[in-house]
């Protein structure tokens, strides 16, 4: 650290993405990328907004708004888009917490809360998981504190259902709950309608996942108007054209093509259970993953040791080194081939370490 450093800033420790290793070619499986590129229609409409770069991106996101809008069955003032969804959750950790209404989240869920937390100055608390890894919604019944569950969780991969996030909503009617829904595409259900019903709640999501976009960085926040109002006074002052034009025309490409989304969405569930099956087989045991990735232990062998030896043969998976989640690792869905060649290599690993 330089000695110019803010204060305000020495003690933060920032979040650590996963490895990009570039040493060699590696089949990734542990940052939750789609194995499919984003729709043609994305990517050409993309391309053309390059040829338009020498201007500032549109602050509002008129067009994309307006798909966006269509798409959720939503009005135009309850969304607001963002540079991927880490800024939206940075976003509502600024425009909703403070000294009053401190942030709490589970103990084991997305890096980056806490991160956020820390450099906002917010006070936070985190709630133990249960030992099966689920939320206990008891837990986060009125508890007068700005919520943040991530729904599906990561990296458990488990889903609360809508009956319980709206008890949670009923029982914090003084503070914001926001909903990660980075995942929620592949558990095929949203809290985006209950925004309606609730003025307490931020959906947030993202294009990174399930729409193929990790590297266009696109996210979104939806709630009632006056939330996203709140939320727009933060962004218009800090970026006003935080989204660029070729992400917002690739985002509006790709709520067009409605079909390469369904055909890619679907085969990724397949690949899930294909590969949960398979792995089952070998002796893993696993949560009930709604999500794009598998949360997978084996008796045999640790998380650690499983994370290395597959790196060691071009295979990158997730592995957390903390006491709850040390016997695990964090999967990713990828193509077909990919899984069938990390469903074979674990069973060599497996033949040679027992
Ligand atoms: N929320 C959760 C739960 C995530 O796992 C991620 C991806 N790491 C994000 C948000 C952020 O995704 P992005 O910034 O790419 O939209």
């Amino acid at each position: 650290m330089s000695r110019f450093l803010s204060s305000k800033y020495k003690d933060l420790t920032p979040y650590v993405p996963g490895e990009q290793p570039k040493d060699r070619r590696y089949i990734k499986l542990n940052t939750n990328e789609n194995p499919f590129p984003p729709s043609p229609r994305a990517q050409a409409l993309a391309a053309e907004a390059a040829a338009g770069l020498q201007l500032y991106s549109d602050p509002e996101c008129t067009l994309l708004v307006e798909k966006a809008a269509q798409y959720y069955g939503i009005d135009r003032d309850e969304i607001i888009f963002t540079n991927g969804s880490d800024e939206m959750l940075n976003f509502a950790f600024m425009t909703f917490c403070d000294d009053n209404r401190p942030a709490v989240f589970p103990d084991i869920t997305y890096g980056f809360y806490s991160v956020f937390a820390e450099l906002n100055h917010i006070p936070y608390t985190t709630i133990p998981l249960r030992d099966d890894f689920s939320v206990g919604v008891e837990d986060y019944l009125g508890l007068n504190k700005t919520i943040f569950l991530a729904n599906p969780n990561a990296p458990t991969g488990l889903a609360l259902p809508m009956e319980k996030i709206e008890a949670i909503l009923q029982s914090n009617p003084n503070n914001i709950v926001v909903i990660d829904e980075a995942y929620a595409d592949f558990n095929g259900e949203s809290a985006v309608p209950l925004i309606h019903k609730y003025e307490n709640l931020l959906v947030i999501q993202t294009f990174s996942k399930s729409r193929s976009m990790a590297g266009a960085r696109l996210g979104l926040g939806i709630g009632c108007k006056a939330l996203i109002r709140d939320l727009n006074v933060i962004k218009y002052s800090t970026n006003p054209y935080n989204v660029n034009s070729m992400t917002m025309a690739a985002g509006i490409g790709s709520l067009e093509d409605t079909k390469y989304f369904k055909t890619t969405l679907d085969t990724i569930l397949r690949n899930r259970e294909w590969t949960a099956d398979a792995l089952k087989a070998l002796g893993f045991s696993m949560t009930d993953s709604r999500t794009n990735f598998l949360f997978v232990t084996h008796p045999k062998l640790d998380g650690g040791k499983l994370y290395q030896h597959l790196k060691d043969r071009g295979i990158l998976v997730r592995f957390f080194n903390t006491p709850r989640l040390k016997d695990y690792n964090r999967i990713t869905i990828g193509s077909k081939d990919e899984m069938q060649v990390l469903v074979s290599t674990i069973k060599e690993i497996l033949e040679e370490s027992t």
